[in-house]
Protein backbone atom coordinates (compact mmCIF):
# COMPACT_ATOMS: atom_id res chain seq x y z
CA UNK A 1 0.00 0.00 0.00
CA UNK A 2 1.71 2.98 -0.99
CA UNK A 3 1.38 5.63 1.91
CA UNK A 4 -0.81 9.11 1.59
CA UNK A 5 1.21 12.10 2.99
CA UNK A 6 -2.63 13.46 4.43
CA UNK A 7 -0.39 14.98 7.54
CA UNK A 8 2.85 15.94 5.71
CA UNK A 9 3.59 19.76 7.02
CA UNK A 10 3.43 22.22 4.68
CA UNK A 11 6.90 23.65 5.12
CA UNK A 12 9.34 24.35 1.78
CA UNK A 13 12.87 23.30 2.51
CA UNK A 14 13.26 26.76 2.62
CA UNK A 15 11.40 27.66 5.58
CA UNK A 16 13.98 25.86 7.50
CA UNK A 17 16.26 28.36 6.72
CA UNK A 18 16.04 30.95 9.43
CA UNK A 19 16.55 27.70 12.14
CA UNK A 20 19.30 25.99 10.93
CA UNK A 21 20.74 28.51 8.35
CA UNK A 22 21.49 29.50 4.94
CA UNK A 23 24.46 26.67 4.25
CA UNK A 24 22.98 23.56 5.90
CA UNK A 25 19.47 24.00 3.42
CA UNK A 26 22.02 24.73 0.64
CA UNK A 27 24.38 21.65 1.58
CA UNK A 28 20.92 19.54 1.68
CA UNK A 29 20.66 20.72 -2.08
CA UNK A 30 24.14 19.57 -3.14
CA UNK A 31 23.74 16.04 -2.07
CA UNK A 32 20.57 15.74 -2.63
CA UNK A 33 21.03 16.89 -5.96
CA UNK A 34 23.94 13.91 -6.79
CA UNK A 35 21.12 11.34 -5.77
CA UNK A 36 18.96 12.30 -9.20
CA UNK A 37 17.15 10.20 -11.05
CA UNK A 38 17.59 7.31 -8.08
CA UNK A 39 14.29 6.24 -6.38
CA UNK A 40 14.30 5.98 -2.65
CA UNK A 41 11.34 3.05 -1.62
CA UNK A 42 10.57 2.87 2.07
CA UNK A 43 9.05 -0.25 3.50
CA UNK A 44 7.34 -0.63 6.94
CA UNK A 45 4.38 -1.99 8.65
CA UNK A 46 2.28 1.28 10.01
CA UNK A 47 1.05 4.29 8.37
CA UNK A 48 0.33 5.84 12.03
CA UNK A 49 1.53 5.84 15.59
CA UNK A 50 4.93 5.05 16.89
CA UNK A 51 7.74 7.15 15.73
CA UNK A 52 8.68 4.92 12.52
CA UNK A 53 5.81 6.44 10.97
CA UNK A 54 6.05 9.76 12.10
CA UNK A 55 9.38 10.34 10.94
CA UNK A 56 8.74 9.26 7.61
CA UNK A 57 5.87 10.90 7.58
CA UNK A 58 8.05 13.99 7.34
CA UNK A 59 11.12 12.92 5.72
CA UNK A 60 9.50 11.55 2.56
CA UNK A 61 8.17 15.09 1.53
CA UNK A 62 10.71 17.03 2.53
CA UNK A 63 13.41 14.53 0.15
CA UNK A 64 10.82 14.82 -2.73
CA UNK A 65 11.04 18.67 -2.46
CA UNK A 66 15.06 18.19 -2.50
CA UNK A 67 14.42 15.88 -5.42
CA UNK A 68 15.31 12.74 -4.10
CA UNK A 69 12.49 10.59 -5.37
CA UNK A 70 11.33 9.01 -2.35
CA UNK A 71 8.52 7.18 -1.91
CA UNK A 72 6.87 5.21 1.03
CA UNK A 73 4.67 1.46 1.06
CA UNK A 74 3.01 -0.30 4.14
CA UNK A 75 3.43 -4.40 4.42
CA UNK A 76 -0.14 -5.95 4.97
CA UNK A 77 0.42 -8.29 8.13
CA UNK A 78 -2.31 -10.13 10.03
CA UNK A 79 -3.69 -9.34 13.40
CA UNK A 80 -1.49 -12.35 14.35
CA UNK A 81 1.18 -11.68 12.23
CA UNK A 82 1.42 -8.33 14.31
CA UNK A 83 1.36 -10.26 17.97
CA UNK A 84 4.04 -12.36 16.85
CA UNK A 85 6.60 -9.05 15.80
CA UNK A 86 5.46 -7.65 18.69
CA UNK A 87 7.08 -10.55 20.75
CA UNK A 88 9.64 -10.24 18.40
CA UNK A 89 10.02 -6.44 19.40
CA UNK A 90 9.86 -7.00 23.31
CA UNK A 91 12.60 -9.67 22.88
CA UNK A 92 14.80 -7.35 21.26
CA UNK A 93 14.36 -4.79 23.96
CA UNK A 94 15.80 -8.30 25.98
CA UNK A 95 12.10 -8.92 27.33
CA UNK A 96 11.83 -13.15 27.56
CA UNK A 97 8.86 -14.03 25.37
CA UNK A 98 7.61 -17.71 24.77
CA UNK A 99 7.83 -17.57 20.74
CA UNK A 100 7.26 -20.99 19.00
CA UNK A 101 7.56 -22.46 15.55
CA UNK A 102 4.38 -21.65 14.27
CA UNK A 103 5.26 -17.99 15.29
CA UNK A 104 8.17 -18.03 13.19
CA UNK A 105 6.52 -19.72 10.69
CA UNK A 106 3.75 -17.36 10.64
CA UNK A 107 5.87 -14.50 10.18
CA UNK A 108 7.67 -15.98 7.21
CA UNK A 109 4.54 -16.81 5.42
CA UNK A 110 3.27 -13.58 5.71
CA UNK A 111 6.48 -12.44 4.67
CA UNK A 112 6.07 -14.29 1.50
CA UNK A 113 2.82 -12.83 0.85
CA UNK A 114 4.41 -9.17 1.09
CA UNK A 115 6.96 -10.82 -1.33
CA UNK A 116 4.50 -11.41 -3.61
CA UNK A 117 1.91 -8.77 -3.26
CA UNK A 118 4.34 -5.26 -2.97
CA UNK A 119 6.70 -4.34 -5.96
CA UNK A 120 10.24 -3.56 -5.74
CA UNK A 121 11.15 -1.11 -7.56
CA UNK A 122 13.27 1.26 -6.03
CA UNK A 123 17.18 1.59 -6.86
CA UNK A 124 17.59 2.14 -2.97
CA UNK A 125 15.18 -0.36 -0.50
CA UNK A 126 15.15 0.88 2.77
CA UNK A 127 13.68 -1.77 5.61
CA UNK A 128 12.31 -0.30 8.75
CA UNK A 129 12.36 -2.73 11.74
CA UNK A 130 11.80 -6.36 12.08
CA UNK A 131 7.83 -6.74 10.77
CA UNK A 132 9.28 -6.30 6.86
CA UNK A 133 13.03 -7.36 7.08
CA UNK A 134 12.39 -10.68 5.47
CA UNK A 135 11.32 -9.13 2.41
CA UNK A 136 15.39 -8.61 1.97
CA UNK A 137 14.91 -12.49 0.25
CA UNK A 138 13.74 -10.50 -3.23
CA UNK A 139 17.78 -9.68 -3.21
CA UNK A 140 18.77 -12.30 -4.74
CA UNK A 141 15.84 -12.12 -7.74
CA UNK A 142 15.86 -8.26 -8.91
CA UNK A 143 19.86 -7.08 -6.44
CA UNK A 144 19.68 -3.49 -6.23
CA UNK A 145 21.02 -1.91 -2.86
CA UNK A 146 18.92 -2.71 0.72
CA UNK A 147 19.12 -0.65 4.02
CA UNK A 148 17.94 -2.58 7.29
CA UNK A 149 16.99 0.45 9.80
CA UNK A 150 16.47 -0.84 13.46
CA UNK A 151 14.85 1.67 15.38
CA UNK A 152 14.65 -0.19 18.52
CA UNK A 153 17.24 -0.75 21.61
CA UNK A 154 18.49 -3.91 20.63
CA UNK A 155 21.15 -3.51 22.77
CA UNK A 156 20.69 -6.54 24.60
CA UNK A 157 18.02 -8.89 22.54
CA UNK A 158 16.83 -11.97 23.11
CA UNK A 159 19.29 -14.52 21.70
CA UNK A 160 16.74 -16.86 19.82
CA UNK A 161 14.63 -13.87 18.34
CA UNK A 162 18.26 -12.22 17.38
CA UNK A 163 19.62 -14.67 15.74
CA UNK A 164 16.26 -15.77 13.41
CA UNK A 165 16.54 -12.00 12.32
CA UNK A 166 20.26 -11.64 12.22
CA UNK A 167 19.82 -14.64 9.18
CA UNK A 168 18.10 -11.85 6.97
CA UNK A 169 19.61 -8.19 8.20
CA UNK A 170 23.48 -10.29 7.01
CA UNK A 171 22.07 -9.92 3.41
CA UNK A 172 21.42 -6.12 3.39
CA UNK A 173 23.88 -3.74 2.67
CA UNK A 174 24.10 -1.71 5.41
CA UNK A 175 22.24 -1.65 8.57
CA UNK A 176 21.23 1.83 10.73
CA UNK A 177 21.32 1.79 14.60
CA UNK A 178 20.04 5.17 16.49
CA UNK A 179 22.81 4.98 19.40
CA UNK A 180 26.37 3.48 19.62
CA UNK A 181 25.23 0.91 22.19
CA UNK A 182 22.91 -0.90 19.70
CA UNK A 183 25.19 -1.49 17.61
CA UNK A 184 25.60 -5.83 16.36
CA UNK A 185 28.13 -7.97 15.73
CA UNK A 186 27.27 -8.34 11.90
CA UNK A 187 29.62 -8.81 8.33
CA UNK A 188 27.84 -5.80 6.95
CA UNK A 189 28.52 -1.72 7.28
CA UNK A 190 26.69 -0.03 10.22
CA UNK A 191 25.60 3.54 10.37
CA UNK A 192 24.45 5.23 13.91
CA UNK A 193 22.23 7.95 12.54
CA UNK A 194 19.80 9.21 15.29
CA UNK A 195 16.14 10.18 14.57
CA UNK A 196 15.02 13.96 14.40
CA UNK A 197 11.72 15.90 14.58
CA UNK A 198 10.33 18.49 12.50
CA UNK A 199 9.91 21.85 13.90
CA UNK A 200 7.64 23.05 11.39
CA UNK A 201 5.30 19.87 11.94
CA UNK A 202 1.95 20.35 13.47
CA UNK A 203 3.34 18.35 16.20
CA UNK A 204 6.55 21.11 17.05
CA UNK A 205 5.29 24.54 15.35
CA UNK A 206 4.75 27.10 17.94
CA UNK A 207 1.18 27.70 18.58
CA UNK A 208 -0.92 30.25 20.27
CA UNK A 209 -2.52 30.19 23.37
CA UNK A 210 -5.83 30.17 22.19
CA UNK A 211 -5.10 27.04 20.57
CA UNK A 212 -3.87 25.65 23.69
CA UNK A 213 -6.38 27.10 25.44
CA UNK A 214 -8.72 24.91 23.55
CA UNK A 215 -7.33 21.59 23.26
CA UNK A 216 -7.42 21.87 27.43
CA UNK A 217 -11.06 22.52 26.96
CA UNK A 218 -11.39 20.05 24.58
CA UNK A 219 -10.21 17.46 27.31
CA UNK A 220 -11.55 18.96 30.59
CA UNK A 221 -8.14 20.35 31.22
CA UNK A 222 -7.23 23.70 33.63
CA UNK A 223 -4.35 24.67 34.41
CA UNK A 224 -4.93 25.08 38.24
CA UNK A 225 -2.01 22.93 39.22
CA UNK A 226 0.97 22.38 37.60
CA UNK A 227 0.75 19.60 35.31
CA UNK A 228 3.02 16.60 34.87
CA UNK A 229 2.62 15.36 30.85
CA UNK A 230 3.42 11.80 29.59
CA UNK A 231 2.71 11.36 25.56
CA UNK A 232 2.60 7.68 24.95
CA UNK A 233 1.08 4.99 23.08
CA UNK A 234 -0.75 2.76 25.89
CA UNK A 235 2.57 0.07 25.68
CA UNK A 236 4.18 -1.68 29.17
CA UNK A 237 7.76 -0.39 27.67
CA UNK A 238 6.18 3.01 28.41
CA UNK A 239 5.31 2.37 32.17
CA UNK A 240 2.46 3.87 32.63
CA UNK A 241 1.77 2.42 35.80
CA UNK A 242 4.94 3.74 36.94
CA UNK A 243 4.10 7.07 35.99
CA UNK A 244 1.19 6.94 38.10
CA UNK A 245 3.01 5.58 41.10
CA UNK A 246 5.95 8.37 40.18
CA UNK A 247 3.25 11.07 40.14
CA UNK A 248 1.34 9.82 43.08
CA UNK A 249 4.92 10.02 45.27
CA UNK A 250 5.73 13.84 43.73
CA UNK A 251 2.47 14.68 44.98
CA UNK A 252 2.84 13.74 48.81
CA UNK A 253 5.23 17.38 49.03
CA UNK A 254 4.07 19.00 45.51
CA UNK A 255 0.77 19.58 44.55
CA UNK A 256 0.08 18.39 40.61
CA UNK A 257 -1.99 16.87 38.22
CA UNK A 258 -0.81 14.04 35.55
CA UNK A 259 -1.93 13.76 31.92
CA UNK A 260 -1.29 10.73 30.30
CA UNK A 261 -2.19 10.82 26.70
CA UNK A 262 -1.68 7.87 24.00
CA UNK A 263 -3.01 6.33 21.11
CA UNK A 264 -2.82 2.90 19.85
CA UNK A 265 -0.65 1.76 16.88
CA UNK A 266 -2.14 -0.21 14.12
CA UNK A 267 0.71 -3.01 13.97
CA UNK A 268 0.44 -2.51 18.32
CA UNK A 269 -2.54 -5.67 19.14
CA UNK A 270 -1.64 -4.76 22.99
CA UNK A 271 -2.15 -1.42 23.70
CA UNK A 272 -5.84 -1.70 23.89
CA UNK A 273 -5.19 -4.14 27.39
CA UNK A 274 -2.55 -1.73 28.45
CA UNK A 275 -4.74 1.04 28.25
CA UNK A 276 -7.44 -0.91 30.32
CA UNK A 277 -5.33 -1.71 32.92
CA UNK A 278 -3.80 2.28 32.98
CA UNK A 279 -7.82 3.74 33.06
CA UNK A 280 -8.52 0.81 35.92
CA UNK A 281 -5.33 1.91 38.01
CA UNK A 282 -6.50 5.70 37.33
CA UNK A 283 -9.99 4.97 38.20
CA UNK A 284 -10.92 8.04 41.31
CA UNK A 285 -8.15 9.90 40.93
CA UNK A 286 -9.42 13.32 40.06
CA UNK A 287 -5.83 14.47 39.38
CA UNK A 288 -5.12 11.84 37.05
CA UNK A 289 -6.29 12.62 33.38
CA UNK A 290 -5.95 9.62 30.84
CA UNK A 291 -6.60 10.64 27.22
CA UNK A 292 -7.35 8.97 24.08
CA UNK A 293 -5.53 9.97 21.36
CA UNK A 294 -7.01 9.35 18.02
CA UNK A 295 -4.07 9.54 14.87
CA UNK A 296 -3.29 12.83 13.85
CA UNK A 297 -3.87 14.62 16.89
CA UNK A 298 -0.99 16.39 16.15
CA UNK A 299 -2.25 20.09 17.29
CA UNK A 300 -3.24 18.15 20.45
CA UNK A 301 -0.16 16.72 21.27
CA UNK A 302 1.90 19.84 20.57
CA UNK A 303 -0.60 21.76 23.11
CA UNK A 304 -0.36 19.67 25.54
CA UNK A 305 3.23 19.36 25.52
CA UNK A 306 3.47 22.80 25.68
CA UNK A 307 0.90 23.63 28.25
CA UNK A 308 3.14 20.85 30.42
CA UNK A 309 4.91 22.07 33.38
CA UNK A 310 7.17 19.07 33.54
CA UNK A 311 7.44 16.05 30.49
CA UNK A 312 8.05 12.67 31.84
CA UNK A 313 9.12 9.59 29.82
CA UNK A 314 9.62 6.49 31.84
CA UNK A 315 10.18 4.18 29.80
CA UNK A 316 11.53 1.21 30.21
CA UNK A 317 13.01 0.48 26.94
CA UNK A 318 13.19 3.37 24.08
CA UNK A 319 14.81 3.21 20.60
CA UNK A 320 15.57 6.50 20.40
CA UNK A 321 11.68 8.96 22.20
CA UNK A 322 10.61 11.35 20.17
CA UNK A 323 8.83 12.59 22.58
CA UNK A 324 11.64 13.42 24.59
CA UNK A 325 12.84 16.36 21.26
CA UNK A 326 9.50 17.20 21.21
CA UNK A 327 9.32 18.60 24.39
CA UNK A 328 12.70 20.15 24.88
CA UNK A 329 11.96 21.90 21.76
CA UNK A 330 9.17 23.25 23.16
CA UNK A 331 11.89 24.45 25.93
CA UNK A 332 10.03 21.76 28.59
CA UNK A 333 11.84 20.19 31.33
CA UNK A 334 12.08 16.53 31.49
CA UNK A 335 12.18 13.69 33.39
CA UNK A 336 13.39 10.60 31.61
CA UNK A 337 14.84 7.02 32.02
CA UNK A 338 17.78 6.64 31.26
CA UNK A 339 17.53 4.00 28.74
CA UNK A 340 18.50 3.27 25.48
CA UNK A 341 18.62 6.18 23.19
CA UNK A 342 17.24 8.82 25.99
CA UNK A 343 20.87 9.78 27.30
CA UNK A 344 21.70 11.16 23.80
CA UNK A 345 19.01 13.84 24.45
CA UNK A 346 19.03 14.31 28.46
CA UNK A 347 22.24 14.94 29.79
CA UNK A 348 21.96 14.92 33.23
CA UNK A 349 21.44 18.12 34.91
CA UNK A 350 22.32 19.90 31.81
CA UNK A 351 18.98 19.12 29.69
CA UNK A 352 16.91 17.54 32.25
CA UNK A 353 16.99 14.92 35.03
CA UNK A 354 17.29 11.09 34.00
CA UNK A 355 16.08 8.50 36.29
CA UNK A 356 16.16 4.70 36.63
CA UNK A 357 13.24 3.80 39.21
CA UNK A 358 9.85 5.01 39.99
CA UNK A 359 11.45 6.34 43.57
CA UNK A 360 13.96 8.63 41.08
CA UNK A 361 11.49 10.06 38.76
CA UNK A 362 9.59 11.07 41.87
CA UNK A 363 12.37 12.88 43.53
CA UNK A 364 13.31 14.50 40.07
CA UNK A 365 9.33 15.62 39.47
CA UNK A 366 9.60 17.34 42.73
CA UNK A 367 12.85 19.28 42.01
CA UNK A 368 11.22 20.76 38.90
CA UNK A 369 7.69 21.85 40.07
CA UNK A 370 9.69 23.11 43.37
CA UNK A 371 12.08 25.22 41.65
CA UNK A 372 10.55 26.41 38.61
CA UNK A 373 13.71 28.79 37.58
CA UNK A 374 16.07 25.72 37.30
CA UNK A 375 13.35 23.49 35.56
CA UNK A 376 13.24 26.82 32.99
CA UNK A 377 17.38 26.55 32.34
CA UNK A 378 17.09 22.98 31.85
CA UNK A 379 14.45 23.35 29.13
CA UNK A 380 16.24 26.31 27.13
CA UNK A 381 19.25 24.14 27.30
CA UNK A 382 17.28 21.32 25.93
CA UNK A 383 16.14 23.74 23.11
CA UNK A 384 19.47 24.43 21.79
CA UNK A 385 20.60 20.61 22.47
CA UNK A 386 17.39 19.53 19.80
CA UNK A 387 18.75 22.31 18.07
CA UNK A 388 22.14 21.27 16.99
CA UNK A 389 21.40 17.82 16.99
CA UNK A 390 18.17 16.39 16.42
CA UNK A 391 16.16 18.67 14.02
CA UNK A 392 15.04 16.72 10.72
CA UNK A 393 17.70 18.78 8.76
CA UNK A 394 20.29 17.46 10.19
CA UNK A 395 18.47 13.86 9.47
CA UNK A 396 18.14 14.09 6.15
CA UNK A 397 21.89 15.16 5.57
CA UNK A 398 23.04 12.00 7.35
CA UNK A 399 20.36 9.70 5.21
CA UNK A 400 21.54 11.54 1.78
CA UNK A 401 25.37 11.32 2.72
CA UNK A 402 23.85 7.40 3.77
CA UNK A 403 22.48 6.91 0.37
CA UNK A 404 25.55 8.13 -1.72
CA UNK A 405 27.83 5.86 0.13
CA UNK A 406 26.00 3.22 -0.73
CA UNK A 407 25.45 4.01 -4.77
CA UNK A 408 29.45 4.95 -4.60
CA UNK A 409 30.66 2.54 -2.06
CA UNK A 410 34.31 3.36 -3.01
CA UNK A 411 34.13 6.85 -2.31
CA UNK A 412 34.48 8.76 1.45
CA UNK A 413 31.55 10.23 2.73
CA UNK A 414 31.72 11.32 6.44
CA UNK A 415 28.41 10.72 8.17
N1 LIG B 1 2.47 10.04 19.41
C1 LIG B 1 1.30 10.53 18.87
N2 LIG B 1 0.14 10.18 19.44
C2 LIG B 1 0.09 9.38 20.52
C3 LIG B 1 1.28 8.88 21.08
C4 LIG B 1 2.47 9.24 20.49
O1 LIG B 1 1.31 11.28 17.89
O2 LIG B 1 -1.01 9.10 20.97
C5 LIG B 1 3.72 10.42 18.75
C6 LIG B 1 4.70 11.12 19.65
O3 LIG B 1 4.40 12.49 19.73
C7 LIG B 1 6.00 10.81 18.91
C8 LIG B 1 5.75 9.40 18.37
O4 LIG B 1 4.34 9.25 18.28
O5 LIG B 1 6.16 11.68 17.83
C9 LIG B 1 6.30 8.34 19.31
O6 LIG B 1 7.66 8.18 19.10
P1 LIG B 1 8.61 7.66 20.23
O7 LIG B 1 9.96 7.54 19.62
O8 LIG B 1 8.50 8.56 21.42
O9 LIG B 1 8.04 6.24 20.67
P2 LIG B 1 7.56 4.93 19.87
O10 LIG B 1 6.06 5.04 19.85
O11 LIG B 1 8.16 4.96 18.50
O12 LIG B 1 8.01 3.80 20.72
Amino acid sequence: MEIELFRQSKATIGDYEPIVGRSTIEELRVLADKLSGKIIQNINSTATGGGVAEILEHLVPLLNQLGVDTRWQVMQGSDEFFEVTKKFHNALHGKSESISDEDFSLFLEVSRRNLNELSFFGDLIFIHDPQPVALISKKKEIGRRWLWRCHIDASNPDKRVWDFLRGFVVDYDAAVFSAPNFAQRLPIRQFLISPSIDPLSDKNKELSSKTIDSVLAKYGLTLDKPMIVQVSRFDRLKDPLGVIRAFEMAKKSVECQLVLAGGTAADDPESEVVLDEVRERAEGSKDIHVLLIPPGSDIEINALQRAATVVLQKSLKEGFGLTISEALWKGKPVVASAVGGIPLQIHNKLTGLLCHTVEGAAYALRQLLSNPQYARQLGENGREHVKQNFLITRHIKDYLLLFLSLEHPEDVFYL
